[in-house]
């Protein structure tokens, strides 16, 4: 139903061009992404959407979280550089050559988190805003106002709370609410479910065509994040990020869950094995 609509249209395969570096390439120019994630209590989410940034094709990953979260992330991805912000600390200074931000997966919704997502949204920067970073732009709507792009990937509980609407009628009416949200948040509005679409002031909405069920489980959305981030950082629109995260993103679940056989159907995945599967999707 969604593609006999005539402002809808959803990308082929060619559409999708993640950067690709070449000889003149190297880590700065293919891009910086800095996530702010995870908190006191969850870590996992740092993890994972530090992992989609890594696998993603970000030049460098710049992490910057509370003590215990860097130590995990240091942990499990000795690649990224990594930043303390110490408990109180609102500012994130030092943390230079970011091309675009991350900002949410695991950070809390306190007045630390407050702080540090007014911070990031104060930059210049593209910047994705997802999971908890979301929660707080529901109270702090006010901060969507800057000139630099913002990408926003709520799935559609975290777009209830942003439009005040309810859950159960944006799930009905996905592309409505979807092109509402771009609209209204004056942003690129990434909206996660069984069928992601993408929708910015003025374009087509994009119907994301991978994806697999499978995917309906915690932390696959935290590796989107890192991902689209990444894509962010290397030079792609806020629009073409996001149309090439979410393609990236389902066919590396594809993949993961197709398991050995081609025969043998889809399996369970968890939220790494989508990290692991996406070179094989690039
Ligand atoms: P999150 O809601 O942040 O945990 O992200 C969940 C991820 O799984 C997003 O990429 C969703 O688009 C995807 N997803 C959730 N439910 C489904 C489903 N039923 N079918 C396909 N993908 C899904
Ligand atoms: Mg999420």
């Amino acid at each position: 139903p969604y593609l006999d609509d005539p402002d809808v249209v959803s990308p082929a395969a060619e559409d999708v061009r993640p950067p690709v570096p070449g000889p003149e390439s190297d880590k700065y120019r293919r891009g910086v992404v800095g996530i702010l994630a995870g908190g006191e209590a969850f870590t996992g989410a740092a993890v994972l959407s530090v992992g989609g940034a890594v696998r993603g094709g970000a030049g460098m990953v710049r992490f910057a979280s509370v003590r215990p979260a860097v130590e995990l992330v240091r942990q499990r991805w000795p690649e990224a550089v990594t930043t303390v912000i110490e408990p109180g600390e609102k500012a994130l200074d030092g943390i230079g050559r970011v091309q675009a931000w991350v900002a949410g997966p695991g950070l809390g919704t306190g007045e630390d988190a407050e702080g540090l997502l007014q911070a990031v949204l104060s930059t210049e920067l593209p910047v994705l805003v997802d999971a908890d970073g979301l929660t707080v732009l529901a109270r702090r709507r006010d901060l969507l106002a800057r000139d630099a792009p913002t990408l926003l990937t709520p799935h559609a509980g975290e777009l209830a709370r942003l439009l005040d609407a309810d859950r159960g009628e944006i799930e009905a009416r996905r592309l409505e609410f979807v092109r509402r949200a771009a609209a209204e948040l004056d942003a690129t509005v990434l909206l996660k479910g069984s069928t992601t679409v993408i929708a910015e002031p003025g374009r087509p909405v994009r119907v994301n065509p991978t994806g697999t069920s499978w995917l309906a489980t915690a932390g696959t959305g935290d590796v989107l994040s890192g991902l689209t981030g990444a894509l962010l950082a290397g030079g792609l629109s806020a629009l073409d990020a996001a149309t090439a995260g979410a393609y990236l993103h389902g066919l590396a679940a594809r993949l993961a869950a197709g398991g050995a056989s081609p025969d043998a159907g889809e399996a369970p995945i968890g939220a790494f094995d989508v990290i692991t599967a996406l070179p094989a999707a690039f």
